[in-house]
């Protein structure tokens, strides 16, 4: 009975049914989270529960900050904006943005556009924005952070804040156990506060051109005639007429580092 039941699922889709090829299998039941598993992002931010998508984003950044907070709020605005509710990361939904501090962490997880997906395009322009559209549309809108006041806690407590920020990012000096969660303390006050600020009082937001960016090109891959490692076609170069990766040759390729893209090679980087 229970396997008739299962068979039966499995026909309406409910189950996967996988084999390996020592003859193993299992089950994966098919969930709308699977199908779907932005879901649960998307409906907190249709809700505009900002602050719950937040507090999840803290799972991929690790730590609450402003500048976290101020990625989750673009987000939340700028879909508002364009009536985007769903993304499938596919490229359909674009974000560009136009730095690469915490600020992008906030808008890959409450977006979906990230990195590995294609859908997130970085231009190296130093400057805390964001543009979105749908691709096929003739509508996007840039989100830039503007010069504001975060309106919570003392003015003492803020520059405690800073002052904390300062010994831990700016000197990467060791703080004790003490100062440590007293930053966090502080820091998850300012991410909250952030959000809930009128969306005018954070950013200049304003209509703009789509940018006319084709979809990421799939290549072919190559072997390296030294490391036999696999490399994308565009990026190796040949020695003897092989194909060899540019680690191998030391050629200069891009990095994206904390100052942005920078050229270097593997031994001098
Ligand atoms: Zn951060
Ligand atoms: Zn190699």
């Amino acid at each position: 009975m229970l396997f008739k039941t299962l068979l039966r699922d499995v026909l309406v889709g409910c189950y996967g049914l996988f084999s390996n090829n020592t003859g193993g299998i299992w089950v994966i039941q098919i969930t709308d989270n699977l199908l779907n598993p932005r879901k649960k992002i998307q409906e907190l931010l249709l809700k505009k529960d900002t602050a719950q998508v937040l507090e999840m984003a803290g799972m991929l950044h690790g730590h609450y900050c402003v500048g976290l907070a101020l990625g989750v709020k673009a987000v939340e605005v700028g879909f508002t904006r364009l009536g985007i509710s769903d993304n499938t990361g596919m490229e359909e939904i674009m974000a560009v943005v136009e730095c690469n501090n915490c600020f992008v962490d906030g808008i890959q997880f409450a977006s979906g556009c990230s990195l590995g997906n294609n859908a997130l395009v970085y231009k190296d322009l130093g400057k805390t924005a964001v543009t979105f559209y749908r691709r096929g549309s003739d509508e996007a809108v840039r989100l830039c952070v503007k010069s504001f006041e975060i309106k919570t806690g003392s003015k003492e407590e803020q520059k405690e804040a800073q002052e904390l920020f300062d010994k831990a990012v700016k000197r990467r000096e060791k703080l004790s156990v003490v100062e440590s969660k007293r930053l966090k303390v502080l820091s998850i006050q300012r991410s909250f506060a952030v959000i809930r600020q009128p969306d005018e009082d954070v950013f200049t937001i304003s209509e703009c051109d789509v940018p006319g960016l084709s979809f990421a090109p799939i290549f072919d891959s190559q072997e390296c005639c030294v490391c036999a490692e696999k490399v994308m076609e565009t990026k190796a170069g040949f020695r003897n007429g092989k194909p060899i990766c540019r680690t191998c040759s030391q050629e200069e390729f891009h990095m994206v580092l904390g100052s942005g893209i920078t050229s270097g090679n593997a031994v001098r980087v």
